[in-house]
C-alpha cells in the first residue's frame, strides 16, 4: 500500500483533488470528480441497502446549517473542541494530542490540557515544523460558526453541523408521529459535516467538510440486554481490540464470536455487538479484506462522558489503523439533552398489556395564580406543567425550580403548581429512549477501499475494486479506427448504456495502453470490436483482475455484463448465465 502512489491516481484519473486548485486549495477541503463521485455512491448505496432496506431505518435529509440552541442542548458548544498549542517562532498551530503522539507514539486523546503540557515539557516536545517552543495548550472548538439572517442586525447564531446526529435527535418527534414506529428503530442520515480541524492531514483521513452515514438506533434502555435479531449474528466472528489488550505491551486482537464477547461482558451490550457485526459485513461486501479489520474499544479518556461503551472500526492502512466508524451506546443523553433546553416532551409512550390503577403524584396548576399572573399567556403555561409533569413534580421535591419560557419570560413554574396524590388509571409509562449510535465516515472508506484494491503486478498497475463499487463498469475499444469497427463500437457503447450499463469508449492508442488506463481507474470488464466482430457477431470481452478473455456475441453482451457485474458468472464461463444452454 502505497498513499503516493494511490493519490497520484486519484488526482491524475479524476477521483478527487484539492478543492478551489485554481487558488491554491484550501487545507482540508477536497473536490470529488466524476470517478470519485461514483465510487462514492456504490459506498453510499451498499449502506442505505443495508441499514435503510435490509434494517428498515427512516431516512431523513436535514439541513447543515442549525440554529446554536441545537448544539447548546447537545454540549458541542461546551465541550466540542481539541487542545490547540501555537509555536512561538514559526506561528503555526498544531493538535497537542496528535504532536505528542508522534513524537512518543502512544494515543493521549481525551487527556486534560495540564497533562497534555507536563508531556510536552517533560518529554521536549518542540514544534516539528521550526523546533520553536509550543505555548501553553488551550481548546478550539470545531465547529464552523455563522448567523441566520440579517448581518445587520446580527443575526442568530448558528453552526455548520459537526455530525449529522444531531438533525436526527431534533426530528424525533416527527419521526414517531409520522411514522408511528415501534422501539427499537432507527433513524438514519446521510450528509456532510463539518469540523474546522486544526490540522488538516493524511488526504481523505482528517478534513474540514465530510460525509457521514449514521443511524441513531432507539431502544428501551431496560432491553438494552436483548436485540431482536441478535441471534442472528451471534456466531459471526469479529475481531476485537479491547481495552484490556490495549493496555498490555503485546496486546493483540481477539478473535471470537460475538455472542460469546457479549456473553462475557467485553461488548456492552448485544446492540453494540448487532451493529458491529453488521460492520463486518459492509467492510467485506466493499472489499476490504478481514486481516485488516479491526474492532476497538474506546480507553475510557477517549469515550464521551456519557458513553457507556463505544468501539471504533479500524482498517490497517498505508497510515496506520484508521477508524472509519464508531459505535457509541450513547444511554439517553441526547433526548434527555434537547428535552431540557427544548421544553419539549420526547418520550415515547409504552402501553401496558391491561391498564393498572396506580395512586400517582401529580403536578396541579393553580390556575387562578396563572391566570393572574400570564394573563393572556396562561394557556402557554398550562400546556407546559401537562408536558413536564412528572419533572414538575421531581423538582418541587428536591426543593429546586423549573424554568419554562412564557411568552417572552423565564418563569419558575414551581409556585404556580402544588402535588398530590390521585388515583389513575395508566394505560401505559412514557420513556426517554436510549440511542446506539453507529456511525461511519465515507472519505475515509472510500480511501480505505482504494488502498486495498491497489494492485501492481509485473507491468500493471490496477484498481481490483469489486465490479458492483467500480466508478465504470465495461470499456468499449474498437481494435482499429477504420473498416467500420469505431461505428460498431459506437453501437455496443449505446446498447449498453441503453442497459443501464456504465461505459467508457477509448479509441486512443495501442489496445494494451488502452487496457492499462482501464485497469488503473478499475473498470472490471473491457470489450474489444475486432475484424471477426465483423464476422461472427462476436466480441472479446476481457476481465479486469485475471486477464481471462472469451468471445461473446453482441446481443448477449448487456445480459452477460448484468450477470458479471453482480457478482455472478465467471468471464471463462463464456456466455455468463447462458453457459451450457443452446
Ligand atoms: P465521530 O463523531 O468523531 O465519532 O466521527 C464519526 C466518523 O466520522 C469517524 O469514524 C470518521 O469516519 C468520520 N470523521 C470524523 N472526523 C472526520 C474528519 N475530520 N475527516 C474525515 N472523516 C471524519
Amino acid at each position: 500500500m502505497d498513499a503516493d502512489k494511490i493519490m497520484d491516481i486519484c488526482v491524475r484519473r479524476g477521483f478527487l483533488w484539492r478543492s478551489c486548485e485554481i487558488y491554491g486549495g484550501v487545507g482540508g477541503f477536497y473536490d470529488l470528480g466524476p470517478l470519485g463521485v461514483a465510487l462514492e455512491r456504490g459506498i453510499k448505496d451498499l449502506w442505505r441497502e443495508l441499514f435503510v432496506v435490509q434494517e428498515g431505518g427512516y431516512e431523513i435529509d436535514t439541513p447543515t446549517i442549525m440554529p446554536e440552541v441545537v448544539f447548546v442542548a447537545s454540549g458541542h458548544v461546551a465541550k466540542f473542541h481539541d487542545p490547540l498549542t501555537d509555536c512561538a517562532s514559526c506561528k503555526k498551530s498544531f493538535r497537542a494530542d496528535h504532536i505528542i503522539e508522534e513524537a512518543m507514539g502512544r494515543n493521549v486523546e481525551g487527556l486534560p490540557t495540564e497533562e497534555l503540557d507536563a508531556l510536552i515539557a517533560d518529554e521536549g516536545i518542540v514544534c516539528p515544523e521550526c523546533g520553536g517552543a509550543l505555548a501553553p495548550i488551550r481548546y478550539f472548538n470545531l465547529m464552523f460558526r455563522t448567523s441566520i439572517g440579517s448581518t445587520s442586525t446580527g443575526g442568530a447564531t448558528a453552526y455548520a453541523r459537526p455530525e449529522t446526529a444531531q438533525g436526527m435527535f431534533v426530528a424525533f418527534n416527527r419521526i414517531m408521529r409520522t411514522m408511528r414506529p415501534r422501539l427499537p428503530f432507527s433513524i438514519i442520515q446521510i450528509g456532510k459535516a463539518y469540523r474546522n480541524e486544526i490540522s488538516p492531514r493524511q488526504g481523505l483521513l482528517r478534513v474540514r467538510e465530510f460525509t457521514q452515514m449514521e443511524a441513531e438506533v432507539f431502544l428501551d434502555g431496560r432491553n438494552i440486554g436483548t436485540h431482536p435479531r441478535f441471534d442472528t449474528v451471534r456466531d459471526e466472528t469479529l475481531r476485537l481490540f479491547p481495552r484490556e489488550e490495549q493496555l498490555k505491551q503485546d496486546g493483540v486482537i481477539v478473535e471470537m464470536p460475538a455472542g460469546e464477547a457479549v456473553d462475557k461482558g467485553i461488548i456492552d451490550n448485544p446492540y453494540l455487538g448487532y451493529y458491529l457485526t453488521l460492520s463486518k459485513f459492509y467492510l467485506l461486501a466493499i472489499g476490504i479484506p478481514w486481516e485488516a479489520i479491526r474492532f476497538r474499544q474506546q480507553l475510557p479518556d477517549e469515550k464521551a462522558h456519557y458513553s457507556r461503551d463505544t468501539w471504533d472500526v479500524e482498517i490497517e492502512t498505508s497510515y496506520g489503523w484508521v477508524e472509519i466508524a464508531g459505535h457509541a451506546y450513547r444511554t439517553d443523553y441526547d433526548l434527555t439533552s434537547h428535552t431540557r433546553v427544548s421544553g419539549k416532551d420526547l418520550t415515547v409512550f409504552l402501553p401496558y398489556d391491561e391498564p393498572k390503577v396506580e395512586i400517582v403524584r401529580k403536578a396541579v396548576p393553580d390556575k387562578g395564580a396563572l391566570g393572574k399572573q400570564f394573563k393572556s399567556a396562561a394557556k402557554e403555561a398550562l400546556e407546559f406543567i401537562k408536558e413536564r409533569n412528572a419533572d414538575l413534580v421531581k423538582v418541587k421535591d428536591d426543593g429546586k425550580s423549573l424554568e419554562a419560557k412564557i411568552g417572552d419570560e423565564m418563569v419558575d413554574m414551581v409556585p404556580f403548581i402544588e402535588v398530590r396524590e390521585v388515583e389513575e388509571k395508566v394505560a401505559g409509562e412514557h420513556i426517554v429512549p436510549h440511542v446506539v449510535e453507529p456511525s461511519y465516515g465515507v472519505g475515509r472508506i472510500l480511501w480505505c477501499v482504494l488502498e486495498h484494491a491497489l494492485k501492481e503486478e509485473d507491468d500493471r498497475t490496477y484498481l481490483a475494486l469489486a465490479p458492483h463499487l467500480a466508478p465504470i463498469s465495461c470499456g468499449v475499444f474498437p481494435l482499429v479506427n477504420r473498416d467500420g469497427l469505431p461505428e460498431l463500437a459506437k453501437a455496443i457503447e449505446k446498447a449498453l448504456r441503453d442497459a443501464g450499463i456504465d461505459v467508457i469508449y477509448d479509441a486512443g492508442g495501442s489496445i494494451g495502453r488502452r487496457y492499462a488506463r482501464c485497469d488503473e481507474i478499475g473498470v472490471p470488464f473491457g470489450v474489444t470490436v475486432d475484424a471477426q466482430t465483423l464476422d461472427d457477431g462476436t466480441v472479446t470481452l476481457r476481465e479486469r483482475d485475471s486477464k481471462k478473455q472469451e468471445r461473446v456475441p453482441v446481443d448477449d453482451l448487456p445480459l452477460v455484463l448484468g450477470v458479471l457485474l453482480a457478482g455472478e458468472g465467471d468471464v471463462e464461463a463464456g456466455c455468463g448465465p447462458c453457459a451450457g444452454c443452446e
